[in-house]
């Protein structure tokens, strides 16, 4: 279930955009600071974030900038909120770093809408759609992963792992990315977790020859990877 953080000091549009989220299945958390964000934020990285521009003490804005600025939250796809249309402020949301923008009074069709096609672009493991690399595939809806007809048992972490890992290939994730992305938590879990489990998956994925797809990356993290030129400079740094 994709987890979408809403930050809203207005408690009736919170509310709103909560109902609509649910019912939409999503997993949704409030908060109507920009601490209270913040702090949300450093417990457990959402999927997506809806930031709300005016709040009370530091704005959406600073925050968005913010989460921009930290290696951490770089990645954490944004959508603002503002009562504002002027395009000098749009101008200066998207640069703020938000990956979309709403004008308020919005539809929440709108709203499911713009989070769609954000997650998509951004956050592709927090979405339903099956995914396929080099004939193995995974199915989200269905939690099955086969590949050329066998298919393949998974733990639900390893299959988490797994889909975080085919909807971002060719990318060095460390073993804190991977804590936030894939379990949701960095603070809380040891990072040789992480090993554990890509051992894991790597011994579930040798029946259909694929373990070779998850190469370790000396002194940085794992990468998931199709390239064979990749994998050559891989065996040498192993
Ligand atoms: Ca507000």
């Amino acid at each position: 279930m994709s987890q979408v953080l809403v930050v809203e000091d207005e408690s009736a549009i919170a509310e709103l955009i909560t109902l609509n989220l649910q019912h939409a299945g999503y997993g949704v958390t409030v908060a109507a600071t920009a601490d209270q964000a913040q702090e949300a934020v450093d417990g457990v990285l959402p999927d997506l974030v809806v930031l709300d521009w005016m709040l009370p003490g530091q704005s959406g804005l600073a925050l968005a900038k913010r989460w921009r600025g930290a290696a951490r939250t770089r990645e954490l796809p944004i959508i603002f909120l503002t009562a504002r249309s002027e395009e000098t402020d749009k101008v200066a949301g998207l640069d703020a770093g938000a990956d979309d923008y709403l004008t308020k009074p919005f539809s929440t069709q709108e709203l499911l809408a713009r989070i769609r096609s954000v997650l998509r672009r951004k956050a592709p493991e927090a979405l339903d759609t099956p995914v396929e690399v080099d004939g193995l595939t995974l199915d989200p809806a269905t939690r099955r992963v086969s590949r050329e007809g066998c298919d393949l048992r998974l733990g639900p972490k390893e299959f988490r792992l797994l889909h975080f890992f085919m909807t971002h290939t060719e990318r060095v994730h460390s073993r804190a990315q991977l804590l936030d992305r894939v379990w949701g938590d960095h603070v809380f879990i040891e990072e040789r977790t992480v090993d554990v489990h890509i051992k894991r998956l790597r011994e579930a994925l040798e029946p259909v020859d694929c373990a070779r797809m998850i190469e370790t990356v000396r002194g940085v993290g794992y990468r998931f990877t199709v390239s064979a030129a990749a994998q050559s400079i891989s065996l040498l740094t192993r």
